[in-house]
């Protein structure tokens, strides 16, 4: 028995923080791609992505002071059995999808299929948010990444987290990454906080061109946040340990014999290992703090 990882801790290269989901004043956010670029630069993040409902707008000129833009739209297709619509946002894109927005004619299938096509990365977005059942969600294939984690969602209506589909989605046997992500709108609400800075992914780049961090994505050489940092994982046989900011549980999440989980009233753990049981297929970590931040590693598969 061994453990498939890529593991962003062992490679080489520099860390960016960075934010995959995010609407301008092309679709319904109040901020131009230029406020958000200048925003995301001065909170120290290392890439971006805007991506707007059914419009492509290049940002590549944005970029600069640290800050690479990745080109992106999200598209809303298909239906559900609930009756809402899939999204998926597509990044490394270099061109507008050509399906129309919002058309329950169009099967996200579809979508996922061209994106991959065009050399760019798929993502699930919200699925918890619109309503898709977990077999709705498990049965997509050649997603890069399901959000674990949306930010925006989370603030609107407590439905930002998806971990339960990710869980289901692998237990099914797909080999599907996370991302944590704000899909900010910057738009004034009563009563609801700033959307920015909420979820992101920290990953594992070679250099800071836009190629490389979407290789670092692709290969799913990052981590995901709503609070904590991952400072280390290291797969030693077949034993999984982790290193991280003080969190108050250490979560090693498997199926089927369920993995562990280390708790404490407070945040005072910053180190766990777990060896996988006999039959368990999947590994995966997630970390949370007292104030209810997490952060997730992608899934080590147990071959
Ligand atoms: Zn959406
Ligand atoms: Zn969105």
């Amino acid at each position: 028995m061994g453990l498939s990882y890529e593991n962003p801790f062992s490679e080489p290269g520099v860390w960016l923080r960075g934010n995959l989901h995010t609407h301008t004043v092309n679709s319904d956010g109040r901020l131009t791609p230029e406020e958000h670029a200048e925003r995301y630069r001065e909170a120290g993040y290392g890439f971006l992505a805007v991506t707007d409902h059914g419009e492509y707008v290049d940002t590549r000129g944005l970029g600069g002071g640290g800050l690479t833009m990745l080109q992106g739209e999200e598209l809303s297709a298909g239906r559900t059995g609930a009756g809402t619509l899939y999204h998926v946002v597509a990044l490394g894109i270099g061109e507008a999808l050509p399906f129309p927005e919002a058309d329950p004619a169009v099967s996200p299938q579809a979508v996922i299929d061209h994106v991959n096509g065009a050399g760019g990365i798929a993502v699930l977005a919200h699925p918890y948010w619109s309503g898709l059942t977990h077999g709705e969600a498990a049965t997509l294939k050649g997603l890069a990444a399901l959000e674990v984690y949306n930010h925006v969602c989370e603030l609107l209506n407590d439905r930002g987290d998806a971990a339960a589909h990710w869980d289901h989605a692998l237990t099914a046997g797909a080999r599907v990454n996370t991302v944590a992500v704000d899909d900010a709108h910057s738009r004034e609400r009563p009563h609801v906080p700033d959307d920015s800075f909420g979820g992101w992914v920290v990953a594992r780049c070679r250099d800071r061109s836009e190629a490389s961090i979407l290789d670092a994505l692709r290969r799913g050489l990052y981590y995901s946040s709503s609070g904590p940092s991952i400072h280390g994982v290291e797969v030693r046989g077949d034993e999984v340990t982790v290193r991280c900011s003080p969190v108050a549980k250490i979560a090693f999440v498997s199926v089927p014999c369920l993995g562990d989980c280390i708790k404490e009233a407070r945040d005072d753990l910053t180190e766990a290992s777990y060896e996988p049981r006999p039959a368990e297929r999947y590994i995966r970590v997630q970390v949370t703090d007292s104030r209810g931040g997490r952060a997730w590693t992608n899934p080590m598969y147990v071959e």
